[in-house]
């Protein structure tokens, strides 16, 4: 579902190609995470695979264009409630005004805040916000979810809480899921497949197949988190 081919992109202002001769393809429901130290380019990656960058040089898949994209910071627009913020993308996926309603509780439901609709972005914990913002992306109705450091800014129970979330969701929804991080356990825990983008310039230069995917369950608490560093 993508493929990039001899991938690269030089920045006019830059020094230097950030991303050169990158090869890479995903299949259909494979959940990755790309592992890359500050400033390896790994936001200029998901953004050249979404279709936000022009790449330099190389192809992109076009299937890759247009993926549902989720931050760091959840960018909930803070004028509107949590349910409208994921109305909003809903109807900008063209469904139906007659259904979004629905819609809007079952995906609310999904990242397990049934009761938030009517609350505003202010008025919900940063790992609430990340929940309504991952109900958002999902709301696009994209085949592909690329996640850009979603859970760095919270704190590691409220991370790890997310991480397994995400898994079930992703489990639940079969989508192609790209997972950005320069946390080694958050992407051993989440990746199906771990991939390593070195630095100046980018390109993929490890990748560890992590297995089958596990249950969630299966992980149990005091084993994720901070012990898996070691
Ligand atoms: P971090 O983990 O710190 O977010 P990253 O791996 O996501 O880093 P990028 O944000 O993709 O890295 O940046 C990679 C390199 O590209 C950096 O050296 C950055 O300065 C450069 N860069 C990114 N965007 C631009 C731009 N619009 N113009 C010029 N240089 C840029």
């Amino acid at each position: 579902v993508i493929r990039l081919e001899n991938l690269g992109k030089t920045f006019v202002a830059g020094d230097g190609p950030v991303l050169q001769g990158l090869d890479l393809s995903i299949q259909r429901g494979q959940f990755v995470a790309l592992l890359g130290a500050s400033g390896s380019g790994k936001t200029t990656l998901l953004n050249v695979v979404a279709g936000l960058e022009d790449p330099t040089e190389g192809s992109v898949s076009a299937p890759a264009q247009g993926a549902a994209m989720m931050f760091q910071d959840a960018g909930l627009f803070p004028w509107l409630t949590a349910g409208k913020n994921v109305e909003l993308a809903l109807e900008l996926a063209g469904i139906p005004k007659a259904d979004r309603a629905d819609r809007v509780q079952e995906l609310l439901e999904l990242v397990r805040l049934p009761q938030v609709a009517d609350k505003r972005p202010h008025e919900l914990s940063g790992g609430m916000r990340q929940r309504v913002g991952l109900a958002r992306a999902l709301a696009q109705e994209r085949e592909v979810l690329l996640m850009d450091e979603p859970f760095s800014a919270l704190d590691a129970i409220t991370r790890d809480l997310l991480q397994d979330e995400v898994l079930r969701i992703w489990e639940v929804t079969g989508r192609t899921i790209v997972f950005i991080t320069h946390n080694v356990s958050e992407a051993v825990h989440l990746g199906q497949r771990v991939l390593l983008l070195s630095s100046r310039p980018g390109r993929i230069v490890q990748e560890w197949d992590t297995g089958p995917w596990k249950d969630p369950d299966s992980y149990g608490f005091e084993a994720s988190g901070q012990s898996r560093e070691e």
